[in-house]
């Protein structure tokens, strides 16, 4: 048979023995460090088996904190412990950064309990009331208690997701063969100011924080999958210490965490290296950062680009806490060899604080005294990444901008 560019690599499995097992996907079925969560959790949820309503609920917590893990390892057990009970528990997750209006969010949760050929609801065109309805009845006919997990809540409710909430809570007084929880997963912890009162109140009826990891808590995160997912004596000492510090360092992050350690497995193994060492830690580290960020560089708008730039240019000057003027001094030579108007000094004022949320640069505001205020500025952007490169590949306008010579301002 003829050679395949595959065949060399396909027997290759490198240092893992079961990569899916790194994977964000990956549902473990132990959770260290997150008991107290899942007891409350389990407390209020048990209810459900007694043919009672939980109270609905909302989990809250940075990103990698473990929500999303511990929910679905929790509504796994309830479903099997129901099936083993006889009782109708029926628990339907739906990650509303996905599906992310109410009528799809609705949609979504009237067909995971369709039964017997029932139609299915189409994804647009029917009035939101008949989603409702339909979603009632077939609440009705399974009967039991059903559980309604809205993960990543926080992005349907910065869409308007008032409704769904109100829609969702009240449906028990609409019910009388079954019962219905909900609970919500926010990543943010401020998205219930967003919301009406009336529904704050009945979905918040019992809160769950979960705290950010701390670095020891990522180690012992990483050495239970490291036990199912890499060969044994694949690393060198230091290696999951590094990955749970660096992790650790970006707000306690388990995702993080895992993903540098699945990148530097993989960069060990292309080197076909026995071990995976530091150094691929660090490169893996360098590598997720590029990229997250490149992206949100190469899509900026080609003024916030600028701007962006100038912040930059100042920072080569070894400049540290750059003020608005410095900025614009930069931005003004900018577009002279860019050959574009330029903007106020207010409107770059705005584009500065666009930065700032996409977390590009921090621009902090400061008092000085009788001078009034003034902005400290500084970027975020680790020096590995080459941003002049990502602006020119992703608009050639950006070109002259990059390769030109701009006069240095000095501090007096
Ligand atoms: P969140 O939903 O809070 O953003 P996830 O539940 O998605 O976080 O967790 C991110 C990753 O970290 C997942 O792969 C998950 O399996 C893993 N993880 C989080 N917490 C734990 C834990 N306590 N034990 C084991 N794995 C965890
Ligand atoms: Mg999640």
């Amino acid at each position: 048979m003829e050679k395949n560019i595959f065949d060399t690599v396909l027997e290759e499995k490198g240092l893992f023995t079961d990569k899916e097992a790194l994977r964000h996907s990956y549902t473990p079925k132990e959770l260290p460090h997150r008991e107290q969560e899942i007891e409350i959790i389990r407390l209020n949820l048990v209810e459900a088996l007694r043919g009672q309503i939980p109270s609905n609920m909302i989990l809250y917590g940075v990103t990698g904190a473990g929500k999303t893990a511990v929910t679905r390892f929790i509504c796994e057990q309830l479903s099997e412990k129901g099936k083993e009970l006889g009782r109708t528990v029926n628990p339907v997750l739906v990650n509303c950064r996905n599906i992310d209006t109410q009528y799809r969010v609705l949609a979504n949760i009237g067909n995971s309990l369709i039964q017997n050929f029932e139609e299915e609801i189409p994804f647009t065109g029917w009035p939101t009331d008949r989603v409702l309805k339909t979603l009632i009845n077939r609440m009705e006919k399974i009967g039991g208690v059903h559980v309604i997990v809205l993960d990543e809540i926080d992005h349907l409710v910065r869409k308007g997701g008032d409704d769904l909430l109100y829609n969702l809570t009240n449906i028990n007084t609409e019910l009388n063969n079954s019962r219905c929880c909900v609970i919500g997963i926010s990543n943010d912890l401020t998205f219930t100011d967003y919301l009406d009162p009336r529904v704050r109140s009945r979905l918040g009826q019992e809160d769950v924080v979960f705290a950010p990891y701390n670095a020891k808590q990522l180690g012992d995160i990483l050495k239970q999958r490291v036990s199912v997912s890499l060969k044994k004596g694949s690393l060198e000492s230091g290696v999951i210490r590094l990955c749970s510090a660096l992790a650790a360092q970006e707000h306690g992050d388990a995702r993080r965490a895992l993903d540098l350690l699945r990148v530097s497995a993989e960069k060990a193994t292309h080197e076909r290296s026995e071990k995976v060492s530091e150094r691929h830690v660090r490169m893996a580290q360098n590598q997720i950062e590029c990229d997250q960020i490149t992206p949100v560089i190469a899509t900026l708008p080609f003024q916030q680009k600028l701007v962006l730039f100038s912040v930059l240019l100042n920072e080569h000057q070894g400049l540290q806490n750059i003020a608005t003027g410095e900025v614009y001094e930069m931005y003004k030579q900018a577009c002279k060899h860019a050959k574009t108007t330029r903007l106020t000094q207010r409107r770059v004022t705005d584009l500065i604080s666009n930065l700032d949320m996409l977390g590009l640069i921090t621009a902090k505001t400061v008092s000085k005294g009788r001078y009034g205020r003034s902005k400290e500025i500084n970027s975020c952007i680790p020096n590995t990444i080459q941003v002049g490169e990502i602006m020119v590949n992703a608009d050639q306008g950006m070109s002259s901008v990059v390769e030109a010579k701009y006069k240095i301002q000095t501090r007096l």
